[in-house]
């Protein structure tokens, strides 16, 4: 669940989800005219939910582009009509299986094109589309592809950025948002049960796809933390879970592994608080409603992928002039130290999550406050 590379997977829920077999498509199944490509990491495709809501409330539903890791996450959402999966590192990878996607979706003789993803691939699939508009960034590297060119923001939330594709006219920003299934929660309620955690539980993600973006305390931070602590993360997250699940004597369990990610995203909904790196649990908590402490090491809340809701809290390393040192966070420390998540203190997410747990009862006892 960490990123990109998260291989969880839902089923089609009954949604039309297609894959790059091209022998399998029910042509008169898709009436959308407006296709979105977004093949980015997984956080960047639920930050993507408000614009595809947009794009439905004027054309209707649209087609979605995107990673099989990710395909799961759109395949109930009301602004989605159905979802294409390119496995643009596995069965589709390489320039034949670009081609076969390509094909795929000029079959279906989308009008327009929205392109999030400022990829070559994204905009070569734009273009063997053969739709007449191609709306992209402006600056990307395959710009002069599109027919129109929209100059991206350079501050604000990646949601209003995306929304920029949009228009002006896109004055009211939806919520970032998931559809879960029945099936997702009742998988999270029987996991829950289960292992014996009943009531509001604190969620931790302590994974990430960036070395120097995983803060390295959670197993202590577990033993401060009142009730059940629950981690939740990807099949690729299992090791580091199970390594802070023994180094608190079973303190905590781990989901890590157990559940796909819409159901994932169904037991963080349960969850008083989720306590994350800078990660894709953190925009599932943000699309789901549950409060967030999100800590930031080499990347700042400033790059745009901060939390967006109300009485979170984000903490980050204030005297670092090393900080931020890359876009994505590098894997290891280049300057050796790792200060900017060291120096993170137990104390200070210990009392930011007492913080947003108690603000949360509060408002669930006086709705109004
Ligand atoms: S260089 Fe600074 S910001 Fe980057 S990982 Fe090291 S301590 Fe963190």
């Amino acid at each position: 669940m960490s990123g990109e590379g998260d291989q969880l997977d839902g089923g089609t829920n009954g949604r039309t989800v297609v894959d790059t077999d091209t022998s399998r498509l029910p042509l008169t199944a898709y009436p959308s005219r407006v296709l979105v490509i977004q093949t980015a990491f997984l956080g960047d495709v639920v930050l993507t939910t408000p614009l595809l809501t947009v794009l439905a409330e004027r054309h209707g539903p649209v087609d979605v582009v995107t990673t099989p890791a990710a395909a799961c996450l759109l395949e109930n959402h009301p602004a989605v009509a159905g979802v294409v999966r390119y496995d643009k590192h596995g069965s589709a990878r390489g320039w034949r299986g670009l081609r076969q996607v390509g094909s795929l979706l000029r079959a279906r003789r989308y009008r327009s094109v929205y392109l999030p993803h400022r990829s070559l691939r994204s905009a070569v699939l734009a273009l063997w589309s053969g739709a007449h508009e191609r709306i992209g960034f402006a600056g990307s590297g395959a710009a002069l592809t599109y027919t129109r060119r929209v100059a991206r923001p350079r501050g604000g939330h990646e949601v209003e950025r995306l929304l920029a594709l949009a228009g002006s006219s896109a004055v009211a920003v939806p919520p970032v948002s998931l559809t879960l299934s029945p099936g997702d929660h009742a998988a999270a309620e029987a996991w829950l049960s289960a292992h014996g955690v009943a009531g509001r539980f604190t969620a931790m993600a302590p994974g990430s796809v960036w070395g120097t973006k995983r803060w390295p305390y959670y197993s202590e931070l577990a033993s401060r933390v009142d009730g059940a602590v629950v981690i939740v993360g990807g099949p690729e997250d299992v090791p580091l879970a199970r390594a802070i699940v023994q180094a608190t004597d079973g303190r905590l369990v781990s989901a890590a592994g157990a559940l796909s990610l819409p159901e994932s995203a169904a037991l963080i909904q349960r969850a008083r608080v989720l306590v994350t790196n800078d990660s894709a649990p953190l925009h599932l908590a943000t699309a789901v409603g549950t409060p967030v402490v999100a800590l930031f090491g080499p990347t700042v809340p400033e790059f745009g992928f901060g939390p967006r809701r109300s009485g979170d809290i984000t903490l980050g390393h204030r005297q670092l002039s090393c900080r931020p040192c890359s876009r994505h966070g590098p894997e290891v420390c280049p300057l050796g130290h790792h200060r900017c998540m060291r120096e993170l203190s137990i104390d200070v997410v210990a009392q930011a999550i007492a913080t947003v747990a108690s603000a949360e009862e509060t408002r669930a006892i006086c709705p109004r406050s």
